[in-house]
């Protein structure tokens, strides 16, 4: 097993980033944490919007300076690309690459659209990610508090010769060197970060949830005790499973609970599900997975439209909110 190098604050020269003109595109989740981080960290930001995005009174409201995607792309020398992965290429395309000249620095939070080809930059470009291993309001609220959220740090292209200090100098502007930046690849990042999402952290944890549930209603139970077993106990094993790996959280539950991990868990994931879970990652690997999805967004998204309506009719969604309303030290969090 061979380690990861991580770099720290007095890894990256700060200097290098506040030399550049840095465009962030889009406001969304990542895009408002990146340039409100890199303005207090000194460095000259402008925000890449849409002109019609509602987005624009927001970031002007924080006395960001905002520009259409060609404007800010002419303007700056260094573009971080923050918008949804599905619309990347497209936008790259038409409204971002006629604006970059050699020696410019194109740069991701995620590794998609260069892993998979959806986007080829000229060869006079670094091409680099810095990609937070947490949510944009995780990146600016531990920025605000002093800490920050680690990040993977990867080069695909290194015109300059210098891509890598450029990357630690954006990561530490946002914060991430406080809290450690890992090296790694765009085939890595990307090839991880989806298996992780699809097999346990968002496909396998919504279906264990959903089935667990079904299962205890459908045997009579209230769906209230259904729903704080099988979805809001969650957390607190989560949170034992972060602070301490599988160790603690088995410490820190009663024996019988300990006992029945053992004892059951290998008969739910099976090697039936493992033979699956290799299938998963041939699917992302080979491509299969990346240009599935690409056709569903270039269509539209219909299924994935269609099957959001329906997952958000699901009964646990229903007897959730409920729930949840009488939970006084719980923020009422919904899709706007
Ligand atoms: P988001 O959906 O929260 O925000 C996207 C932003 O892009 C919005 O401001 C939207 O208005 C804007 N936008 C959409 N289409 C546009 C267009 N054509 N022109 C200009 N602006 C446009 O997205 P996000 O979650 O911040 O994801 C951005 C990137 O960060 C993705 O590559 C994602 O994989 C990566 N990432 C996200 C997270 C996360 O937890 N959200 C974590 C790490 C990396
Ligand atoms: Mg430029």
């Amino acid at each position: 097993m061979s380690m990861a190098s991580i770099h720290y604050d007095q890894d990256a020269d700060p200097t290098v980033v506040s030399g550049r003109r840095v465009a962030v595109i889009g406001y969304g989740s990542q895009g408002h944490a990146h340039a409100l981080n890199l303005r207090e960290s000194g460095v000259e930001v402008m925000v890449g919007l849409r002109p019609s995005s509602k987005r624009r009174v927001e970031a002007e409201g924080e006395g960001l300076a905002v520009g259409t995607v060609p404007e800010v792309a002419a303007w700056a020398d260094v573009v971080m690309v923050l918008v949804p992965d599905q619309h990347a290429a497209d936008l790259y395309a038409a409204e971002i690459a006629p604006h970059l000249v050699n020696g410019d620095a194109l740069m991701f939070a995620h590794g998609f659209n260069i892993h998979f080809g959806e986007i080829t930059p000229d060869p006079g470009l670094d091409v680099l990610m810095v990609a937070p291993k947490g949510p944009g309001h995780l990146v600016r609220r531990t920025y605000i508090e002093g800490s920050g959220v680690p990040c993977l740090l990867a080069v695909h292209q290194d015109a300059s010769g210098s891509a890598k200090q450029l990357g630690l100098s954006y990561a530490w502007g946002i914060g991430g060197t406080r809290a450690g930046v890992l090296e790694t690849t765009f085939e890595e990042e990307t090839e991880t970060d989806l298996f992780g999402e699809q097999v346990i952290l968002c496909g396998g944890m919504s279906e264990l949830i959903k089935a667990s549930y079904e299962t205890l209603v459908g045997a009579g139970y209230q769906p209230e005790s259904a729903y704080f077993e099988t979805l809001h106990e969650l957390k607190l094993i989560v949170d034992l499973l972060y602070e301490g790996g599988l160790t603690w959280m088995r410490y820190s539950v009663s024996d019988t609970a300990e006992w029945g991990d053992y004892s059951t868990g290998p008969r739910i994931v099976t090697e039936e599900t493992r033979q699956v879970m290799a299938e998963v990652l041939d699917d992302i690997r080979s491509g299969r997975f990346a240009r599935q999805w690409m056709d569903e967004a270039r269509a539209g998204a219909p299924n994935l439209l269609d099957r959001r309506s329906r997952e958000r009719a699901h009964e646990i969604e229903q007897v959730g909110a409920r729930l949840r309303d009488l939970m006084p030290f719980l923020t009422p969090k919904a899709p706007g």
